[in-house]
């Protein structure tokens, strides 16, 4: 028999987010469902002032609730979400601790184990008797079926406290977060938080601040706020509404009063992942055709082009030069060059994004040339030294990017892939 939902009573204004296991204590894993967590609630305006992680410890999970819902010196929280501990064996003890907590019995919720009996028949795995288990829940549950695994969600409340638990596999809670517990709690939301991001390349943020800062400062609803992430410059607007169409407004609004000022010339984009996302919008929109000729990145620019799904409308391809002689050979760099400036120039990476347009008759090209390190370099381009160019039929242009000696040979490789495709970008809006 199903048991009556108890449902929250008013509106959710705060939560904290709980994760258990002790893998996340010992480091073994990256809690990745808390950040997930975070960003979502952030979207539906729910507040959360703390996060907390706990071992599979009973006694320590009871004490880690009642933190978070008594607050002790914090907001106490209107909703707990856990994660994790949703599982079959001994040491998931979740769901027993917050009914406990909650002082509900259990009771054998019908449909969960029979969707459990079915996975099982269906992934031809023999069903255990602790698999029954994960059918157990506290009297008043609302359970989330789960259909990416065994184990249901759940949420549970008294009206004024609600705990939800979700399963610790991300590739279950995600899923599960977004379709059934986001609609679940927007009944519980007096409004939405919706952010943009606007990027900006070639500005410092003290420059981007100077020009902004009156509009930064008396902004309150939406608010702009700047952050540095990826060698760039973001500002983060934040609008507060009762609903995403009038908050993605006033979002807009506020993004065409920055573009109204002297920071528009360096805007590459509005909500672009990467500058590779940013480089594919801009070359699709205007029809026009990339390729690559890479030597220190040895094909970074093509995989993370073509990890992009429908690129092939403006990637064409692209060689990998690791050697002067593939790169006279293939690209056509005169020899001449190489000797005068070696293969870590400006004048090599030109005629490398040069000679990529020529060579896949592609419209722009791009193109890689450096020390990446830990050996290597010169007096002259030590080692962090990277030139990155690009060719269009408007002209080549090369900038030389120096990363200190201490970076990784992965930051410089990523990093200067990254300059590489703004630099496209770059070239194609001016
Ligand atoms: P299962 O049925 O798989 O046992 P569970 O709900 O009991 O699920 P846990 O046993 O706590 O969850 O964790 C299972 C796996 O989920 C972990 O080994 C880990 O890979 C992943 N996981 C758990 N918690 C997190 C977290 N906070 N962030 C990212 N991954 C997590
Ligand atoms: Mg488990």
């Amino acid at each position: 028999m199903k048991e009556k939902e108890a449902l929250p009573s008013g509106v959710i204004r705060t939560c904290e987010i709980l994760c258990v296991g002790t893998e996340l204590l010992l480091g073994d894993i990256v809690n990745t469902n808390a950040a997930f967590l975070s960003k979502r609630l952030a979207a539906l305006g729910i507040s959360v002032y703390h996060q907390a992680v706990v071992g599979d410890h009973a006694d320590r999970l009871t004490s880690a609730l009642a933190d978070a819902f008594e607050g002790h010196g914090r907001p106490c929280a209107d909703l707990v979400i856990l994660s994790g501990g949703l599982g079959p064996t001994y040491d998931d003890m979740t769901k027993e601790t917050v009914a406990k907590f909650f002082g509900r019995d259990m009771y054998t919720d019908e449909e969960s184990l029979d969707r459990i009996r079915t996975y099982f028949e269906r992934t031809g795995r023999v069903m255990t008797p602790n698999n029954a288990k994960q059918a157990q829940m506290p009297i008043g549950a609302t359970v989330f079926q789960n259909d990416y695994g065994t184990a249901p969600a759940l949420a549970l409340s008294d009206g004024k406290r609600t705990a939800i638990m979700l399963p610790g596999p991300p590739a279950e809670l995600e899923p599960i977060f977004d379709e059934q517990v986001l609609p679940y709690l927007r009944r519980y939301t007096d409004g939405v938080l919706i952010s943009h991001n606007i990027h900006i390349m070639g500005l410092g943020e003290s420059a981007v601040e100077a020009v902004l800062r009156d509009l930064m400062v008396n902004a309150k609803n939406p608010t702009v706020a700047p952050y540095c992430k990826a060698g760039e410059v973001r500002l983060r607007v934040t609008a507060k509404s009762e609903s995403v169409d009038k908050a993605d407004r006033m979002c807009a609004e506020m993004i065409e009063r920055i573009r109204k000022t002297d920071v528009e010339k360096y805007i590459y984009g509005v909500d672009v992942d990467t500058p590779e996302a940013a480089l594919f919008e801009l070359m699709r929109t205007r029809g026009l055709t990339l390729a690559t000729a890479e030597s220190c990145t040895g094909g970074m620019l093509g995989e993370r082009m073509t990890v992009m799904a429908g690129v092939s409308a403006v990637y064409l391809g692209g060689v990998v030069t690791y050697t002067n002689e593939q790169k006279i050979n293939l690209l056509g760099v005169k020899r001449d060059t190489i000797d005068k400036h070696t293969e870590v120039s400006e004048q090599c990476a030109a005629e490398m994004a040069e000679g990529a347009c020529r060579l896949l008759g592609a419209d722009v090209a791009i193109s890689t040339t450096g020390y990446a390190g830990p050996g290597g370099g010169t007096e002259e381009n030590p080692v962090g030294t990277v030139y990155v160019s690009v060719a269009t039929e408007r002209g080549t242009r090369t900038e030389r990017l120096s990363y200190s000696g201490r970076k990784s040979r992965d930051y410089i490789r990523t990093a200067a892939a990254s300059r590489a495709f703004l630099l496209a970008v770059k070239a194609i809006m001016e």
